[in-house]
Formats: C-alpha cells, structure tokens, sequence
C-alpha cells in the first residue's frame, strides 16, 4: 500500500523557484510537502549559476597569479591547476549550500519527499522514491518544475551542465546562452584559466574556452 499525502500545498521542484515558495509557506504555518527528483537547490545551486560562478572565481584567481607579473610580481615559474582539486572546491561549496536549503525548509517544517512525480490529475501526483511510491494530493499545488534547453543550444548546454556537474572534469568546455523550450537560461557562464575574461564577454556566438590542467600528484 503506498503512503499517500494531503498536504495543503504541494510544491514541485525544489529549485530557487520551488524551494523560496516552500520555505515561506511552512514559515506560514501551511503544511507544506516540496518533491525534488533530485538535490534542493535545482538547476542554479546544483548545476548552474553557484558552481559556474565558483569555476569562474577559481579561474579569475589563476589568470591573476598569471598575469602578475606586469605588476612587478613574480611568483617561481607557471603556476599550475590541480582541476580535481578545484573541482572538489567547488562541489564543497554545492553541498554547503544544498545544505542550508535543506535546513532552511526543515526549520521551515516543509517534508520534502525525494522522486520523480508523474501527476495523474491537477492536484495528485504519485512520487517514485527509493522507498516506493509515495502519493500525494495537495489542496495547492505550485508547479516549479523549471525548463528544459532545446533547439540548437541543446547539445552546448549539456556540455555545460556536465562541466560545471559533480565531479566532472573536462579538459575543454562550450558555454552557449540559448533559450530553453519553456523559458531559458539567463547567460553563458564559462570558466577558462587561460581566457576567463573572454568567457563573460558577450558575444552573438558561443564561446568555446579551452582549459588546460596539470595534475598534480
Ligand atoms: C550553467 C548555468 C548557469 C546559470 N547561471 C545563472 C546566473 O548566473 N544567474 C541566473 O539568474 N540564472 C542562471 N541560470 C539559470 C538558473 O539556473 C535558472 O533560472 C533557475 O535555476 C530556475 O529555477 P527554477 O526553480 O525555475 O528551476 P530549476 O532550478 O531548474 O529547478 C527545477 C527543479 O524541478 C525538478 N523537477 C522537475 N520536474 C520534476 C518532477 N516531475 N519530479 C520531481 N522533480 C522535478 C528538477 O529536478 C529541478 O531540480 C543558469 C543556468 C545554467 C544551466
């Protein structure tokens, strides 16, 4: 027999979308359940905006050291990138986040129940969790479920989302702005330790950066 729900509002999506809405209902009192396939935090904290922006920052830092030497700073020979370890950096700063995201909507008192929803009617959805099903029927439902890239970004944007992903370490990345099939991403976002002022210029085409690593053991 699966669990079944009724809270009065029903949240899905747990990006900056969905987790803001949830969070302000529970403080609200209202019994509030958020379904998120995946971490809170969505597209921007998990895989876009937060650690795009921290690949940015660990790239700005590199083309500094780089480049100080005009300023009459010398440091002992090239300075080198350990990409897994700011690859790790970066992830540390994801988890802390997700962390507080999830901690903002417990206080919040907000369930918050882990799965990919399929909705049988406009207020009833069913939760594949790894617990089995979990069925839900809200009084509200917010649907907060953000958009999907299409068209001829697509494929750039996948590369994008896998770059700045968990764990990935790419030794070459595409950054495009493209519109999404129900909305879009906002901007192109790239880090390049060799070019990182050229991955924020705007630009009618998309950006390729190369980035080159040497690990070190
Ligand atoms: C690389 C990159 C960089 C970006 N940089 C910026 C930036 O600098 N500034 C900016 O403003 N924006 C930026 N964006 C855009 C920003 O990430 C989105 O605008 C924002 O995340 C949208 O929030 P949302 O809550 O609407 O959707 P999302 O964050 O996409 O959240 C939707 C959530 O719903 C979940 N979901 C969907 N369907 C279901 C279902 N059926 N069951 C369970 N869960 C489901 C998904 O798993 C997802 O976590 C960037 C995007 C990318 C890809």
């Amino acid at each position: 027999m699966p669990e079944t729900l009724r809270p009065r509002v029903l949240v899905l999506g747990g990006g900056p979308g969905g987790y803001v809405a949830a969070i302000r209902a529970g403080q609200l009192g209202v019994d509030t359940v958020l379904v998120e396939a995946g971490r809170v935090g969505g597209t921007c904290l998990i895989r876009g905006c937060i650690p795009s922006k921290a690949l940015i920052h660990a790239a700005d830092r590199f083309a500094d050291m780089a480049g100080s030497k005009t300023l009459g700073i010398t440091i002992d020979g090239a300075p080198l990138l350990d990409l897994a370890q700011t690859i790790a950096w970066k992830d540390g700063v994801v988890d802390r986040l997700s962390n507080g995201v999830s901690g903002l909507l417990a206080h919040a008192k907000v369930r918050v129940v882990q799965g990919w929803a399929t909705f049988s009617d406009a207020k009833s959805c069913t939760v594949e969790t790894e617990a089995g099903p979990v069925q839900i029927t809200a009084e509200h439902v917010i649907l907060a479920a953000g958009s999907e890239a299409g068209g001829a970004a697509c494929a750039a944007v996948r590369r994008q989302r896998h770059f700045v992903g968990r764990g990935a370490v790419a030794g070459r990345a595409a950054g495009a702005a493209g519109g999404g099939r129900r909305g879009g991403i906002s901007g192109s976002n790239s880090a390049s330790p060799s070019r990182s002022s050229a991955a924020r210029s705007p630009s009618s085409r998309p950006p390729t950066v190369s980035c080159r690593a040497t690990t070190r053991r």
